[in-house]
């Protein structure tokens, strides 16, 4: 057995580790290029959101690699990812590619239920096993998202453009090199290490966003043409409302248990949005206001076309930037989004955050003497 899952950002380097420590033989997804897009765009309904046709892609790819089975995870709720699994377990079928599909729910309180399907696709009886393997890919996630934020840091302040892209590349690409939990963990706190020492120029103004939106836009950077690297060279700090570490925590530990670690998230945002309506909509606003409260100098939300939770929290959203007085700007991307006229609106946006940000200072400055 050949085993493929979907790409989503670093979310593949703690699948690999979950599979590999299982003593399963990986394919690991490509990176998501133009042409896992555009093979997935092909096959998939014109309306769907964007991250099913990226899927469709990278399975296709993957079985091209000599994939046979694929594994998913699966949900069920208000918004489109609740068919996700169904539908492309159906043009996979349509398409006539021969592949075993493997759907994993979120436990939704029944671990019994989640556990067999991990004992089945192991082929073990040994919970100990499993506990292990699902222990040391949630520890991955976590490294893996420390070392995110710490080039969240760096980039702006960074006196070699890209001197912490060189290091955060080369680990992407040594971890497809490398096998199971241990090997990767050492190239991630090598990469902390070198990250860490990169330069930083003193001098460097550097202003901070917090970024909100729909999750897999946010975490996967081919979607977002790679927006924390640009805004980063533009000398922005950013800050993402959601991360896979969060998002395994709260979906499969918290929420089974009917625990959350969101509540302040959800006070924050029950003035525009009382209740949940399937994605991350609710996260969106209520980081809005949070960002906003903190003292970001800006909001960005991104969102892939036709995401209906994110479409009503940008309803909301001019709420928030009028009543805080925190620039918004809204980005939604699909496959026809052209690289020159989203680096041009960003652009705009930072040079509109930048020029706030002296006049305050400057208004400041003047108040004091
Ligand atoms: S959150 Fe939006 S993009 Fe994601 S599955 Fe739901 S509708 Fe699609």
């Amino acid at each position: 057995m050949k085993i493929t899952f979907p790409h989503m950002g670093n979310q593949y380097i703690g699948t690999k580790v979950l599979l590999e420590e299982l003593g399963l033989d990986v394919i690991v997804p490509d990176a998501c290029s133009k042409e896992t897009l555009n093979i997935g765009t092909k096959h998939s309904p014109e309306s769907i959101c964007l991250p099913l046709k990226i899927n469709i892609g990278n399975f296709i790819e993957s079985i091209r690699k000599g994939a046979d089975t694929i594994i998913m995870i699966g949900s069920c709720g208000p918004c489109r990812f609740g068919y996700y699994s169904i539908l492309q377990k159906e043009i996979l079928k349509e398409i006539g590619e021969q592949v075993n599909i493997y759907l994993l729910d979120a436990p939704q309180g029944d671990y019994k239920k989640f556990f067999s399907g991990i004992f089945e696709l192991a082929n073990t009886k040994n919970p100990f096993k499993i506990i292990k393997a699902l222990y040391r890919a949630v520890r991955i996630l976590y490294q893996i998202d420390d070392l995110e934020k710490i080039a969240y840091y760096k980039r702006p302040r960074q006196k070699e453009i890209g001197a912490v892209d060189f290091y955060y590349e080369q680990l992407h690409k040594d971890i497809r090199n490398v096998y199971g939990y241990k090997a990767i963990s050492k190239l991630i706190k090598q990469a902390k290490k070198n990250i860490l020492s990169v330069e930083e120029d003193p001098d460097k103004e550097v202003i901070k966003v917090g970024l909100i939106g729909e999750i897999y836009t946010i975490i996967e950077p081919s979607v977002n043409l790679h927006m924390e690297k640009r805004l980063g060279e533009m000398g922005v700090e950013i800050h993402k409302s959601l991360s896979l570490s969060k998002w395994v925590t709260e979906h499969l530990i918290l929420h089974p248990l009917k625990l959350t670690r969101e509540k302040k998230v959800w006070k924050a945002a029950k003035p525009y949005l009382k209740t949940m309506i399937g994605g991350h909509a609710r996260e969106t606003v209520g980081y809005g206001v949070l960002y906003a409260e903190q003292g970001f100098d800006g909001l960005i939300q991104v969102y892939p076309f036709t995401c209906m939770p994110e479409i009503v929290a940008q309803s909301i959203m001019p709420r928030i930037e009028k009543e805080y007085d925190i620039p918004y700007l809204c980005l939604i991307v699909d496959e026809m989004t052209g690289e020159a006229g989203f680096n041009t609106r960003l652009e705009a946006f930072v040079d509109l955050l930048v020029k706030r940000k002296e006049q305050k200072t400057s208004e400041e400055l003047l108040l004091r003497y």
